[in-house]
């Protein structure tokens, strides 16, 4: 066995036997944001040994004071979140595979991205792609663990379709726009982001190690701030359930068409077309050019027109900095990269 592990080897609930089945596990992240770039960090020092990284974002100053994967670099290179996060985790553990996909996920995809894997770990920070998420692995019965955390608080559940209450469950409908608390409103700190990772990665060690028996199997809710611990007891899965038990997958067969999203605390909008295909950056660049202040990287291009910043990825999808209205962002989009 590869010394790099002793240390996790010699925790017998793990030892030997354990530190191989990491080793042939695989897991998906949605969302690389903070909770994801800690769980990726802790799985990739654990040994886990294929991890798909999928993310729709690139790095800002903004944050690095929680994001603990990126560097002042990968924010002043714009680079793509899962992308500089396989940079650096190739940096710390390079006998792992690292799949690095930068894309929305959505009912389109989000299949492909957990279809393959054991388990998967939810990194996002909104509900209506955790409700995706939900759909997606109790239709192919796949294990997922999820997690949130906004200003000092934080939540987490382990969740096996069928047999454990499924995130519709515990919260029937999605909370309304504007009635919760986002990093936007109530900001983030820290360490209730390590202390979610910390639960949602202690559970997924287990369950890719065989030992179920231990999971907390709650729902647990933590103010780090406020020093207030709960655990609730989860029992079965309600038979009521629009997910679990009418198997109705409402998210997953939302319509086709484009896809438009207000990016929390970021005074930008997402457009992402489902239709198109790739765009060729360079091209793209050109055809900017003198149209205002263009950069490109490998990845993206990006371009600064009156009070607008213009980011589009090769797979069509951009993000317009400068506004929330989704119109102003689509009429943008439309002008600039086409439709
Ligand atoms: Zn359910």
């Amino acid at each position: 066995m590869n010394e790099r592990y002793s240390r996790q080897v010699l925790f017998s609930p793990i030892g030997t036997g354990g530190q191989e089945k990491l080793a042939n596990a695989r897991v998906t992240l949605i969302g690389c944001g903070a909770l994801g770039a800690s769980h990726a960090e802790i799985l990739a020092r654990g040994g886990v040994g294929f991890l798909r990284i999928v993310d729709r974002d690139f790095v800002e100053t903004t944050n690095l004071q929680r994001q603990t994967l990126y560097s002042e670099t990968d924010a002043r290179n714009r680079l793509p979140k899962a992308i500089a996060a396989k940079n650096r985790l190739a940096e710390i553990n390079s006998e792992i595979e690292v799949d690095a996909i930068v894309a929305d996920v959505n009912h389109s995809n989000i299949e492909s991205f957990v279809e393959d894997v054991d388990l998967i770990l939810d990194g996002t920070d909104n509900f209506q792609i955790r409700y995706l998420i939900n759909d997606a692995c109790v239709k192919l019965k796949k294990t997922w663990i999820y997690g949130a955390a906004v200003a000092s608080y934080g939540a987490t559940m382990t969740i096996f379709p069928g047999a454990t209450p499924c995130l519709r469950c515990i919260f029937e409908e999605m909370p309304d726009a504007g009635s919760a608390p986002t990093c936007d409103t109530a900001g983030v700190i820290q360490p209730i982001i390590a202390s979610v990772s910390a639960i949602q990665t202690t559970e997924a060690i287990k369950v890719l190690t065989g030992n179920n028996d231990k999971l907390h199997k709650s729902l647990i809710q933590i103010d780090v701030w406020n020093n207030d611990w709960r655990k609730i007891k989860l029992s079965h899965p309600n038979a009521d359930c629009e997910t679990c038990g009418k198997l109705n997958f409402e998210f997953l067969d939302a319509e086709a068409g484009e896809f438009s999203a207000v990016l929390c605390g970021r005074n930008a909008v997402q457009i992402a077309p489902t239709t198109s295909a790739p765009i060729n950056l360079g091209n793209l660049a050109n055809r900017l050019q003198n149209l205002g202040q263009v950069k490109i990287n490998e990845y993206l291009v990006r371009f600064n027109v009156g009070d607008y910043e213009l980011t589009v990825f090769q797979d069509a999808r951009a993000i317009i900095r400068g506004t929330d209205d989704v119109s102003i962002a689509r009429s943008i989009y439309a002008k600039y990269v086409g439709v």
